[in-house]
């Protein structure tokens, strides 16, 4: 299926089956803004688990923090963000659209990457197994040249940017003769900056009224408590806090479903460590969590690494864990090494000190901090677009199964009577009231078993239990396996043990 037909598949099938709505739907929805829906509020949970579970639970180094999406406004101005968390923006004249003008230059430069990954591929054929990659990015001359234009774009666009040479990054727009994608104008006007804070007011009278924003991102929660934690945890360094809940940015472009949005949710892990082990930790995160992504086996092609041009004010190294979205490879996860510069901001502005004694140094430092930030609607989007497929079935039909790991699944399995009566609906009650303790179950009766099947498929369920008349005799059921299609009989009693093996923390984790 091409590319866009399966992301308009994966939107009209996570509103089919309860994932996602729009946001007050009723009133013609709010733009970049989503509902969650029985199944989608599920899933969202396990990820939210499957991450906690790995960064907090398994790390005796790292402990959790729940901070509140309101903080003293001053916390922005330290933080760096009233000044200069700034999207560059760019309108087009006729189509009165209004772009990124960063994102329409990595547009451009990602065709360039595509271009020759595209000679690569062509060689890669023509050539078989005596294909020597390396060699031949190195010598061919097109591969070469679209290599080189691609660096010299970023490298210019990162220049102007940090030097906020607007200026210069529209002379660089029109220089390119990069079009308004929807309508191919090239009447553009100057680029501006644009804060993506939301503002709002704390107090009852106007004129006694606080200025406050919404967290644009719940880092700097961890931050402001980096003392507290510290010190009542007894915390050594290096150490982490863990942090996952909602941050709201104003986006300017938000047409990509859950992967930009104005309200997201965020989590996100700051390590603090001794000045100058921070890129050793760095590069230890990256490592870390591309395992944990490639533990949900969504497929290692889909994940590469980019590597920041223009790093952002407080790091001195970045990363993004990149995944193939159904529009492309995208970010997924950032992994900054943002120095020291959050929390000696935070000693500025608020005269405290935020320093840590090292007993083994002798010393007290202000620490540095690595920080891995994945953002929860964009790794779902990530689950669930991979997850979903039209399969070609060995007799010529077709079905729709959404594969997403077991782990993750909304609901573990479906408890199916084989029919509504002989005393098969108790027996699937009684399963259900024994399995309900550990796993989220449902009950299905409707339909004949085999459209049953499909609709569980559908909606994701990794397991079905089917009761029978055989069921009466022997205590014996069939589990049905959504991926493999492969049916097998089981003891009743069985069933806890096998879909523990299947859908437990450690199996996935451990493996
Ligand atoms: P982008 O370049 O896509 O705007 P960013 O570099 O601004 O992202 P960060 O500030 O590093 O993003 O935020 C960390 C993570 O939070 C991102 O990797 C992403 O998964 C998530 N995230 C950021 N902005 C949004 C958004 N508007 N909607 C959904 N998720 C977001």
């Amino acid at each position: 299926m091409a590319q866009e037909d399966h992301f308009k598949k994966v939107l009209s099938h996570a509103k089919e089956y309860g994932y996602i709505f729009g946001s007050s739907e009723i009133y013609e929805g709010l733009s970049a803004v989503y509902d969650y829906g029985q199944n989608g509020a599920e899933l969202k949970k396990n990820i939210r688990e499957y991450w906690w579970k790995s960064m907090v639970q398994m790390h005796e180094n790292i402990v959790g923090l729940d901070a509140a999406i309101f903080m003293h406004p001053t916390t922005w101005k330290a933080s760096g963000h009233v000044d200069a968390f700034n999207d560059p923006l760019i309108d087009n004249k006729d189509s009165k659209k209004r772009y990124r003008a960063d994102v329409l230059i990595e547009d451009y430069a990602e065709k360039l990457n595509q271009k020759a990954q595209k000679e690569i591929d062509k060689a890669k054929k023509r050539f078989g197994d005596k294909f020597n990659e390396e060699e031949f990015v190195t010598t061919n001359e097109r591969v070469i040249r679209y290599r080189e234009e691609q660096n010299r774009v970023l490298k210019r666009m990162a220049r102007s940017l940090e030097a906020e040479d607007l200026a210069d990054v529209k002379a660089l727009i029109e220089e390119l003769e990069i079009a308004d994608p929807d309508t191919g104008s090239k009447n553009w006007t100057d680029v501006r900056q644009f804060n993506l804070m939301f503002g709002t007011k704390l107090g009852a009278s106007a004129d006694t009224a606080t200025d406050l924003y919404l967290r644009p991102e719940t880092a700097q929660g961890i931050f402001v408590n980096f003392l507290n934690v510290q010190k009542t945890g007894r915390m050594k360094i290096p150490f982490g806090i863990a942090q996952t809940g909602k941050a709201f940015r104003n986006e300017i472009v938000a047409r990509q479903f859950i992967f930009r949005m104005r309200e997201f949710e965020q989590m996100e892990m700051q390590f603090f460590v001794r000045p100058g082990e921070e890129l050793k930790w760095y590069e230890h995160w990256k490592e870390t969590r591309l395992k944990w992504h490639l533990s949900l086996g969504l497929g290692e092609e889909n994940y590469r690494f980019h590597d920041h041009e223009k790093l952002a004010h407080y790091a001195n190294a970045a990363a993004d864990i990149e995944f193939n979205f159904p529009f492309g490879f995208k970010e997924l996860e950032g992994i900054h090494s943002r120095t020291d510069f959050d929390l000696k901001a935070h000693e500025k502005f608020s005269g405290k000190k935020l320093q840590f004694f090292d007993p083994e140094l002798n010393e007290s430092y202000v620490p540095y901090v690595v920080e891995t930030s994945i953002g929860l609607d964009r790794m779902f989007l990530a689950v669930f677009s991979k997850a979903l497929e039209e399969e070609e079935l060995e007799n010529g039909s077709t079905r729709t199964v959404l594969k997403l790991p077991a782990i993750l699944a909304p609901v573990k399995a479906a408890i199916l009577p084989l029919v509504k009566k002989d005393g098969l609906p108790e027996v699937a009650e009684r399963i259900i009231n024994e399995l309900k303790w550990d796993f989220n179950v449902v009950y299905d009766e409707k339909d004949a078993v085999g459209r049953r099947y499909r609709r569980q498929d559908a909606a994701g369920t990794p397991f079905c239990i089917t009761v029978d008349h055989d069921t009466l005799e022997d205590d014996t059921v069939t589990i049905r396996d959504r991926d493999t299609m492969e049916q097998k009989r089981v003891k009743i009693a069985e069933l806890s043990g096998i879909l523990h093996q299947k859908v437990d923390f450690k199996h996935w984790y451990k493996d």
